[in-house]
Formats: C-alpha cells, structure tokens, sequence
C-alpha cells in the first residue's frame, strides 16, 4: 500500500506549503532548488511514517543487526530514488505536472551526495539498499565529509579539482541526532591504576577529543515499508569555542579543539585503491568507528546486560582494511569500559567483526607507521600489541621454528601495524568479492592465512541495484521488461529476467528493445552536446570506458586502440568503418600525476580526432566531465559496448561491469573481476574477451614482467601508435608533454620493467577483439539478440543476491516485516 501522503491532492497542498513556510512563496516565485527542497520535505514527511513503524518493529522484534562501517557511501541522488522504492514515483510525477513541476527538473537539483570515490563506495549504496528492500536491520555506519569528491572540471584538456560543497543549500532527507553524541579521544598518554581488588585499569591522561554528532539518513527499502538507517558521523568540538575560555586560561586548547573538528570531517580523501598514509585519515577512520561501535553498544545494551551475547544481536562488517581499527576499539571497550577480562573480550570480538577485501594491489594495502599510530591511538595500540604477542604463539605452535612464516604473517612487524592481518587475524569471515579475486587471496596473496584459517575464507560476488541502475536510470526498459515479463517481480527477483530469453527470436521485440537504447542514446547525446559541445550520432557505437582513471584500469591501452583506429582510417579512407563514437568519463585522485596524463591525452585525442573532417565524422572521442553517479544512470543506459579491460588479476570485481550488462550492452573485456562470471552467465559468444588470463600476468610477474620494447620494435602499426605520444601529433609539436607516459611503456625505470600493466601484450588481441565487435555491430539482427541476452543473463548480479549471500553465511540476520497498518 501506498502512503496516503502521496494521494495527489495532499501531496500538492504539502508542496504549496512547504514552498510558503520554507521560503516565504508561492510555486510560481519559488526557484528550482526551492521546489526541490520543497518536494523533498513533502518526501520525507512521508518516508518519517514508516521510517519510525521500522524502527518500533525492530524494537519490539529485536533483531540481530549488521554494522556496515564503510569509510565510503557513494549514494548518489536520493528524491527520485526514495520515490521509486515508495512506489510513488509516478503519482508524484503526476502530482508535480499539475502543479507546473517538471520532477526531471527537480531531480536535477539535487547535489550527487558524493561520500565515496568509486566501486567500494557504490558497493555500500546498493547493500543498504539490497538490506532493507529483504527487510534486514542494518546501519550503514560512515563519515558526512563536509567536501564530498572534488568536482571534476576539463579546462584545456586538463583535469582541474573544484570543492564539492554539497551541504550549502542543506540536506532536507538528513535528520540531525544530537542525543546520540559520542565523544572521541586522541593522543595523549595511559596510565596504570590499580583498584583495591588488585585489578588493572588504564587510564588515558592528556588527550584531545571532540564530539562525534550523529546524522542519519533513511534508507528506504523497496515497497515493504522498512527503512533502515545510514548515520554518518560530524565532528564538533567537546567545549563550544566560547570567548570566555579566555579568560579560563583555555584559549589554546578551545581553537585545537575547534580545528581538530573542523579537520577531521573536512574531506574526503580522492585515493580509489591507493593508500597514502596520512595521519588525519587514521583520525578519520578512529573517529567514526569509535563513535560507530559506542553507539551500538549504547543500544545493545538499552535491551541486554550481558555483552556475552553481543554477537548473537550485533555483526560488524569492515568495508576493506578502512575500519579495521574497530577490533581494536571493541576490545578497549569491553576491557577498560566494561572491565571485561582479555579472553571474553576476545571470544566476543572475534564472533563479531568480519572484514571485506576489496584489493590485492600492494599500494592499497594499509600500513600505518607504528610511531603514528602510537602516539594517535596510544590505547589501542597497547591492544593490537597484545593481540599481536598471542597470535605470533598461536603461529609458532602450528608451525615450530618457522620464523618466515612469523616474518610474513605478524601484525606489527617492520615498524608497521598491517591492517589487514588485524583484519582476518580477528575476523570470523574474510571475503573476496568475486569468485576470481577470493581464489587469488587464497592461493597467492593471503595463502598464509588460508592455511592457518580456512574456515574463515569465502567468496562473495559483489552485485548491484536494479531499483537505481534499471528502474531510475532506465524508465523505457523497466518498462518494457514488466510488460514483456507481464510481471514486476523482477524489481525484487532479477534472476526473473531470464524470462525475457523467450523474446530472442521475435523480431518485433528485438526492435522495440534496440529502439529503446536509441532513445537512450539520443537522451546521453544531448547530454554531451550540452555539456561539451559536441555532436555524437546516436546511430554510431556508443562504445563507453567509464570508472576511475588508474593504470590497471588501463584507460589508456583503449585510447592507444583509437589512436590507431585513427591512423587506419587516415591510411585506408576506402576502408568501411563503422562510425563509433568513444565515451570516457574518469576522475583521477589529485595526486597521481599518471593518471591526469591519461586524462589530458585522451581529451587531446578527442582535439585531434573529433576536428578532422577529412575522417567524415566517423571517429568521435568524448571525455565526459564529473563522472558521478547521477549521470552514470544515463550513461549505462546507453551504452552498447562496456569496456571492461584491467589487467587481468588487478580489478577485484568491478561492479560497473554489471550494471552494463543490465542496460543491454555487451562487455568487451579481460578474464578478470566479475567478468568471469558475467561471460559464464552470457555465453561466451555473447562477450567480446582478449588478453592475458590473470594465470599469465601472475607468471609473468613472479618472473620479472616481460619485454615490451620486443612487441613495440615488431609491430610497425603499434610502434607508429607510441611514437606518436612523443611526436607531437596530439601535442601540438611538443615532444615531451606525454613522454613519461612513453616511457612508461617502454623504459624499465630504476629496478621496474616496463608496462607493469601489459598494455602493449595486449594490445593485438584487444584490436582484434574490437574487430570482432565492429562484425557483430553490422549484422543488426545478431547485435540486438546479443544485448538482449546479457540484459536477461543479469540475474546473478543483483546486490539483493549478494546481500542474502551475506545473509546466509557470515551474518545470520532475522528477516523483519512491517504491517501495512501503520497508515491506519
Ligand atoms: C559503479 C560505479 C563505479 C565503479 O565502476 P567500476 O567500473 O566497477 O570501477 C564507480 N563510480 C560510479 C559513479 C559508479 O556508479
């Protein structure tokens, strides 16, 4: 059932006056962020009704609970969705067109909330989701960056990084929760006490501390009335900064107070799978779990008295190493706050915490320098010593006088704390997040751990949203899907959309599905026309590399590919070619030089390519600026051909990958990640694979990497290709402007070889394989079954599957219902 807040006179009459308390207003003056702000309030009075029916339920039922804590929630716009999941999107819409309200319009005024660089962020996004459309309790726990992602901008070619002040116009779905204040400490220094029983206590003298103020945002499951909470944490100083802590001597400590506030939810750091280290991002990860986990022992223990049962009401999931820190500020509580003895402590930590991995690069692993770390978190420090000295005894007694062993799997070694040993060494579940990358932990990079833990090792197939990624940013689609399944199930049952298989031969259907992704592509076409001026034919291959810019991701083995499909166009102008148009969109951390490279040469490119006329329009580039969650719902919509191209073993799952697959477009990519399974579920003659297997690339490297200048000095076209990065044609005559970019290609650097990602082994096989692409491109028939296959094969990859996978194996949560008279 509906909420009858959304019967369309009430709703109307709730905007009317929302506009008028809000902004003094009618509809007619109001701007359009006014109207935004309008309608969302007139939203969330709604969701409020079942937001607190959920919360009584919970309640009443008492379920157990995950603790999603993720440094990261890519969340992207909420009104239209919390629309889609109340159900009311189209009574709203129409509500709205009475009213002179264009909803897309409005939409559009909502800022992307971008807490989150990439896959890892959108991950926790679609499992709070996928959590409380099953009617799962959840909490997602995180930070509310003041500066979300920087704002992308292109100025000549170049990636320029402008402040995302998302919180200027305030946020009407956000609900302050001053009562539920924690305070956080830092620094300082333990002393020991002991009480009259001889007991032990440690006491923390001289820290800085700050208030952590909870925010939270409802999270609103799919037509079931349950919604969860996603609270994030900002940081106000313990002492308001009062004029008269002046005159109490207290001046200093009042503005360090005030500024560690301020830094520490200052921003979000821009680094997608790179660590880099700094210490107010380890104030960033205490800040929040700490708060996160007093919470939630708070609230345990409003309803139990006996922590001895925390993890049969409580599990914490650790969204990568980020939050790992939470095993340690879990034992600090139950030891120093709860007086718990280390065993029980213990027992009830490592039934309660499991960890996440999200990547096997060595420059994402975390390690923090113990001397930081120390004087940061002198306590918990003490702890994690502690946890370090009994595992290195559990390690000698399962293997007697193997020191290497201890050498490779200690947590405090070489001057660093491995976040990552914390992790499984207290987690009862360790997962990888495709089949692929959760094989590779176990037999290479955590082999180790595997060995000593097998039981803790499972995999869990990353997945994604239908509701945002079909529903909300395909209409024509879901659409057409319920008509030809004649049922909506698959909005919660994806695997539901292999019925559309029975359409594969019915040419009426076939043209009616295609004909759906030419509106789409006439929708992302006037998209770029207006934001970058340029004229892309929506009857060419929308052929789309859309993700963050780093090396593995080898964005630039597909810019290499159109430099020469540039040159053969030039040479052999008799040559057909169908016309292709190249869509990018990538943010580069602001930090890595690299990968801004990549970003100015394929905007160059795009100069060159997109300005020759002599080529008849049938080559065009595109860089789409600010590649964010709300104008990537447009672009997998129209996409035909996704670009799924890591080196093989590099990209853990990828998740773009799959919502791809769901819009209808085929992935022309590596044996890596999730693709794996994408191509085991679509056939392999439905998917365009090339290159080295991850068996190949881990050969090569534990053998040194391989000889590109060999590949570079016998393949003339692919030779003429890199020279041209430092011959001036896409420099304007300047040599140097991408000669490291050569260089890297080419010149082992210090000790390094050479194209460490195998851009120039796979150049061949990726060129034949777009061939291959063009070929299925020509024959329409063939292309339209193609896509139409990977849209009914998506199934498996629906986060809803992911998160009942969790549900199963690792959590164990209760399902929860709510009555649907909570409107009575
Ligand atoms: C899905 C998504 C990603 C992750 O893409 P990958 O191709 O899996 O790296 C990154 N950013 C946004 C905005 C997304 O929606």
């Amino acid at each position: 059932m509906i909420n009858p807040r959304f019967e369309k006179q009430a709703f109307k009459k709730e905007v009317k006056n929302n506009v008028k308390t809000l902004f003094r207003k009618t509809i007619e003056e109001a701007t359009p962020q006014q109207l935004f702000q309008a309608v969302s309030y007139a939203v969330k009075e709604a969701i409020i009704d079942d937001w607190i029916a959920t919360q009584e339920q919970y309640e009443k039922d008492d379920p157990k609970m995950v603790y999603y804590m993720s440094m990261e929630f890519l969340m992207g716009r909420a009104l239209g969705n919390n629309l889609i999941n109340m159900t009311a999107y189209k009574e709203v819409k129409e509500a709205l067109d009475e009213l002179g309200i264009d909803l897309n319009a409005i939409e559009d005024q909502e800022p992307d909330p971008a807490l989150g660089n990439g896959g890892l962020g959108r991950l926790a996004a679609c499992f709070l989701d996928s959590l409380a459309t099953l009617g799962y309790a959840a909490y997602g726990c995180g930070i509310r960056y003041r500066y979300g992602m920087f704002k992308q901008k292109i100025e000549d070619g170049y990636q320029v990084e402008t402040p995302d002040n998302w919180l200027k116009d305030g946020n009407p779905f956000e609900l302050k929760r001053p009562e539920y204040a924690k305070e956080v400490r830092f620094g300082g220094n333990i002393r020991v006490e002991y009480d009259e029983h001889g007991k032990t206590h440690f006491v923390q003298e001289n820290y800085e501390s700050v208030l952590a103020v909870p925010y939270d945002y409802p999270i609103v499951g799919y037509n079931n009335h349950i919604v969860n909470t996603l609270r994030i944490w900002d940081a106000e100083p313990i002492v308001d900064f009062q004029l008269d802590s002046f005159d109490r001597g207290d001046y200093h400590k009042a503005v360090e107070q005030q500024n560690l506030a301020k830094n520490i939810v200052e921003v979000l750091y821009p680094n997608d799978n790179h660590y880099a280290g700094k210490e107010l991002r380890l104030k960033q990860q205490y800040f929040f779990v700490s708060a996160s986990l007093q919470a939630a022992i708070a609230k345990f223990k409003k309803k139990h008295t006996d922590l001895h049962e925390l993890p049969e009401k409580i599990t914490i999931q650790m969204n990568d190493t980020h939050p790992t820190v939470a095993v340690a500020e879990l034992m600090r509580i139950l030891l120093d706050e709860e007086n718990m003895e280390w065993n029980d402590a213990w027992e009830i930590t490592t039934k309660t915490c499991a960890y996440t991995n999200h990547t096997i690069m060595a420059e994402a692993l975390e390690k923090w320098p113990i001397d930081l770390f120390s004087k940061l978190l002198p306590r918990v420090y003490q702890i994690i010593q502690e946890i370090d000295r009994r595992f290195v005894i559990q390690v000698r007694e399962m293997y007697p006088g193997n020191e290497e062993k201890v050498a490779k799997m200690q947590i405090l070694r070489d001057g660093q704390v491995k976040m990552a040993h914390l992790a499984i060494v207290a987690g009862y579940s360790v997962n990888g997040v495709a089949r692929l990358h959760t094989e590779i932990l176990k037999k290479q990079e955590l082999r180790d751990f595997y060995e000593m833990m097998p039981e803790k090792f499972n995999n869990k197939t990353n997945g994604i949203t239908q509701r945002r990624f079909l529903m909300h940013g395909n209409p024509l689609l879901a659409d057409w899907v319920t008509e030809k399944l004649g049922t909506k199930d698959w909005i919660t049952d994806l695997p539901k959309m292999s019925g559309l298989k029975k359409w594969l031969d019915d040419e009426e259907a076939l043209k009616e599905f295609m004909s759906i992704k030419y509106e789409n592509k006439v929708r992302l076409a006037k998209y770029i026309k207006e934001h970058n001026g340029i004229e892309v034919d929506p009857t060419s291959i929308f052929d789309v590399q859309v993700k963050r810019l780093h090396e593995y991701k080898r964005q630039l083995l597909n810019i290499l590919h159109v430099m020469y499909l540039y040159n053969q166009i030039k040479e052999h102008p008799e040559k057909s070619f169908y016309p292709r148009t190249f869509i990018f969109g990538a943010k580069a951390s602001a930090g890595y030089i690299r990968a801004k490279q990549i970003i100015k040469l394929i905007n160059s490119v795009a100069d060159v390519v997109n300005n020759d006329r002599s080529i008849n329009g049938k080559l065009k580039v595109v860089f789409i600026e600010d590649y964010r969650v709300s104008n990537a719902e447009w672009i997998f919509a129209a996409a035909d051909v996704s670009e799924q191209i890591s080196t093989a073993s590099k990209e853990a799952s990828g998740t773009g990958n799959m919502k791809f697959m769901l819009n209808g477009a085929a992935t022309l990519g590596t044996m890596d990640g999730a693709n794996v399974e994408i191509v085991e579920e679509v056939g392999a003659d439905n998917a365009f694979i090339f290159g080295l297997s991850s068996d190949e690339v881990i050969n090569y490297e534990q053998n040194g990497g391989y000889d590109s200048r060999q590949i570079y000095n016998s393949d003339p076209e692919l030779k003429r290709v890199v020279d041209q990065l430092v011959d001036g044609t896409y420099a304007q005559g300047d040599t140097e402007m991408y000669r490291d970019l050569y260089n890297s290609l080419l010149m082992p650097q210090g000790n390094n070889q050479a194209d460490v990602y195998f851009i120039l082994k796979d150049f061949r096989s990726y060129a034949e394989a777009q061939e291959k692409v063009e070929a299925a491109y020509r024959d329409k028939d063939r292309w339209a079954k193609m896509v139409l296959l990977n849209t009914a094969s998506c199934g498996k990859f629906s986060s809803d599957r992911t998160i009942q996978e969790y549900v199963d194996d690792i959590w164990k949560l209760d399902k929860e219902t709510i009555s649907e008279e909570i409107y009575e």
